[in-house]
């Protein structure tokens, strides 16, 4: 499933083909995602000159001179620029053709994405006005987590990933960051130290950043922009490494459940 990273690396890559182009034609082929894309959206955005590629959250938002467009992958799409004669796949749902033959190439064979389209300020979205601070924001600080945190009695790792929160947060970097901050990811919100939210708040930052630069990860078919895989899977320390060693104590890693969510985490090392 894409994740934060992903999306950022994906609006990294399309960025600099989109912005400052008109919005020549929008070829739907299937509109039933997770919301069904609004008929109307063709026309909508019809001759649409891009000023920016922004992201808040998982959702990508294309904003033009008369709306935005939000885009959300959902669990298995992707985003690639291809030239605007190259064939379509059976899982190319969306194309967006561009004023210099390139086309936004939208993919998704499961089909949980979403395509939306608002003429007003994106921050009152319905899907966006409840959203947490921005992770890499100065807003998600360990102040502001700590005093959240307090009297809740959920898994540390869940009020991770509950995007109220702070938004974007998924599985596996939950996973990542609870292991490099030495936290059990059972082990109760409210019981957690302000001293152990510091360094919780920096290795979210961290973690997120790293696999940003490194192009996101590649867990199922994702791939960026420019068609190119990333490749952040390989220094994943605990996600998907159940029974593998700790990379730092050896201990082997285990899996759990939290909130129905796989858990991975070193039972050594995390407390
Ligand atoms: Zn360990």
């Amino acid at each position: 499933m894409p994740e934060l990273p992903e999306v950022e690396t994906t609006r990294r890559g399309i960025e600099p083909y989109l912005c400052g182009q008109t919005i020549q034609k929008l070829i739907v082929r299937q509109a039933r995602l997770r919301w069904p894309v609004p008929a109307a959206l063709a026309n909508d955005i019809r001759h649409n000159r891009i000023e920016r590629v922004s992201r808040r959250a998982k959702y990508l938002l294309i904003g033009t001179d008369s709306g935005t467009l939000i885009i959300h992958l959902g669990m298995s799409g992707s985003l690639r620029i291809v030239k605007d004669n190259s064939p379509h796949g059976p899982h190319d749902h969306i194309d967006m053709l561009m004023d210099d033959s390139i086309l936004l190439r939208y993919s998704d064979p499961r089909r949980f994405g979403a395509w939306l389209w608002t003429k007003k300020d994106t921050d009152s979205h319905p899907l966006l006005c409840r959203l947490g601070p921005e992770p890499l924001s100065d807003d998600f600080n360990a102040d502001y987590f700590f005093d959240r945190s307090r009297g809740r009695k959920l898994a540390i790792k869940s009020f991770l990933m509950d995007s109220h929160v702070v938004s974007g947060i998924g599985n596996i970097y939950a996973s990542e960051a609870l292991f490099r901050g030495g936290v059990h990811p059972a082990r109760a919100a409210g019981r957690i130290s302000r001293q152990r939210y510091v360094k919780l708040v920096d290795v979210v930052k961290q973690v997120l950043t790293e696999a940003i630069r490194q192009g996101g990860t590649t867990l199922r078919d994702f791939s960026n922009g420019e068609g190119k895989p990333g490749y952040f899977q390989q220094s994943l320390n605990v996600y998907g490494q159940s029974g593998n060693p700790c990379p730092v104590c050896t201990t082997p890693i285990r899996e759990a459940r939290t909130g129905q969510r796989s858990t991975f985490y070193c039972p050594h090392c995390q407390r």
